[in-house]
């Protein structure tokens, strides 16, 4: 099995910002199983973040100016600001790969909260908005699956006419959509065992009226029912089938997709896991003579491979 293309850099991680430390346990997880090939991205061009987000805010998050450089809520340093840029990058290399291979995985947060303004709920730099502003020729539709909606990405598809959003959260986060963002709050417990592939079959609805150049996937591992933020309660199963899901849509679609990791927040080797079987899932997808018309074949086998 060829491993799954994968940016990740050893700055993504700093280790005392535990939400990003958890991307290095990850990366060597996915690595050492030989599910991931690690590319390291090139430095980020920073002059692509002009216009992304309003100049004061970029300006204090390159110097640590502060309240804005901590606006996330992450104490602004040094290493945290490099690592968003790390990741900024990785998102540009993995959507070159995918749009000459078909798919790529940025080991990396999408920041999905950060808006216009400032950074928000941890994210400093919206990475999903920037692939946007930095492809105007691209259509850029965002699949996200994190526990939380991405009520930045709601605010930049306001902002850029080439930028879509779906998502399906179990905690709304402000989200209410708009002419190019389409909230779907699903939790299991309150809405059934199979709400969540209601709502993905509405999402690749959305989708196919697009048809957009590439599709960006967040695959957060928050969903997950053990997770401390979790209202989704998607089990490991669960979850499994709604990578498949997607896998598959992109592949009957034939549109290009990069996959982020997005968040969680159990211990990292329990995170570890679930991002494996995202890889799993995007290979078995995306394997030669794949036949992923139905999209759900094997969760079960897939959810507990070690
Ligand atoms: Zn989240």
């Amino acid at each position: 099995m060829t491993p799954l293309r994968t940016y990740f850099h050893p700055d993504y991680s700093p280790h005392e910002v535990p939400s990003l430390a958890r991307l290095a346990v990850a990366a060597r997880y996915l690595h050492e199983r030989g599910l991931a090939e690690l590319v390291s991205p090139p430095a980020l061009d920073r002059a692509l973040l002009r216009g992304l987000h309003a100049e004061s805010y970029l300006a204090a998050f390159e110097c640590g100016s502060e309240p804005l450089a901590s606006s996330q809520g992450i104490p602004w340093s040094p290493r945290m600001r490099d690592a968003s840029y790390a990741m900024l990058a990785g998102q540009l290399a993995a959507v070159n790969h995918a749009l000459d291979h078909g798919i790529a995985m940025n080991l990396a947060r999408g920041f999905h909260h950060a808006v216009f303004e400032r950074g928000a709920g941890f994210c400093p730099i919206n990475g999903l908005a920037f692939v946007a502003h930095c492809r105007p020729d691209l259509q850029v539709f965002v699949v996200d699956c994190d526990e939380h909606g991405g009520n930045g990405t709601e605010e930049y598809a306001a902002r850029l006419p080439n930028l879509y959003n779906a998502s399906m959260f179990g905690t709304r986060f402000g989200c209410i959509g708009n002419a190019r963002s389409w909230p779907f709050e699903v939790r299991l417990a309150r809405d059934g065992r199979r709400a969540h592939l209601v709502a993905l079959e509405r999402i690749e609805a959305l989708v196919r009226a697009t048809m957009p150049d590439l599709l960006l996937y967040q695959a957060g591992a928050d969903s997950h029912e053990h997770d401390p933020k979790s209202c989704s309660g998607f089990s490991a199963r669960a979850l499994v089938e709604r990578d498949l899901r997607v896998f598959a849509m992109a592949r009957r679609l034939a549109i290009p997709i990069v996959v982020i990791v997005a968040g969680g927040y159990q211990a990292a080797e329990a995170i570890a896991r679930i991002n494996a079987a995202t890889a799993r899932c995007a290979l078995r997808a995306f394997a030669r003579n794949a036949q992923s018309r139905t999209g759900s074949p094997g969760p079960t086998s897939i959810a507990a491979a070690p």
